[in-house]
């Protein structure tokens, strides 16, 4: 059972997350210059979804590697979350709203902030957008990765790769577990493997039974696609 002051600061940072996002919305509407730069805007937006990508791979990247769940401080808070996945990844889709974007929210809210108090340019802002809300959905579309059944809207952006693909997710998931960290969409899974350097999931392998991901894998396997080869 989760405490009263934690579900106080998940439902604070959240709305703090949600404030900070209509300032940042209400000034990039109010400097709209023409439909010439709607462009620029979406191509900031993609890149800012990338970005978001990058960001929950590196974090969670670096919560499988380094530290211990006993570490004081950042162990019980920051590991233990990443390092109890691999124990049990179907645990998340027992999780509730708050307990899977209370802590993404507090952690990007203070870049909000910064951004609302120093004004870069509306291009910039429609990226910190993008960027901002991917990162407060990474843990839902994670979740739906690793969900027997999810609404039919879901399963086709899981389709189309524009969430998190349960398949490409269960790599990660795949001894020895050190491949595919990206969890908004998956996107960047390529380019950051290969700056890592992990090893290949042994999934990859031929001959090798169901990868061991979440709930009923073999299912979500056939229903989506097979991973990378
Ligand atoms: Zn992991
Ligand atoms: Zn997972």
């Amino acid at each position: 059972m989760r405490s009263r002051a934690i579900l106080l600061l998940e439902g604070g940072a959240v709305t703090l997350f949600f404030a900070l996002l209509a300032l940042l919305t209400l000034r990039m509407g109010r400097s709209w210059s023409g439909p010439d730069q709607l462009p620029w805007l979406l191509l900031a937006a993609a890149a800012g979804y990338s970005f978001a990508d990058v960001a929950s791979g590196l974090t969670h990247w670096f919560c499988d590697t380094f530290f211990e769940e006993t570490t004081p401080g950042i162990g019980p808070v920051l590991i233990r979350p990443f390092r109890e996945h691999h124990r049990d990844p179907a645990a998340m889709t027992r999780h509730g709203f708050l307990e899977l974007t209370g802590n993404s929210c507090l952690g990007v809210a203070p870049l909000l902030g910064f951004a609302v108090w120093r004004p870069w340019s509306p291009v910039f802002d429609a990226g910190l957008i993008a960027f901002a809300l991917a990162l407060f959905a990474t843990n839902l579309f994670h979740k739906w990765a690793h969900s027997s059944r999810v609404p039919r809207p879901v399963d086709w952006l899981q389709r189309c790769h524009l969430i998190l693909n349960p398949a490409r997710h269960a790599v990660h998931h795949a001894p020895p577990n050190r491949t595919a960290f990206c969890v908004t969409n998956g996107w960047m899974n390529g380019i950051l493997d290969r700056i890592l350097g992990g090893e290949k999931a042994r999934i990859q392998e031929p001959g090798l039974p169901e990868p061991p991901v979440g709930i009923d894998p073999p299912h979500l396997l056939a229903k989506h696609e097979a991973p990378d080869h």
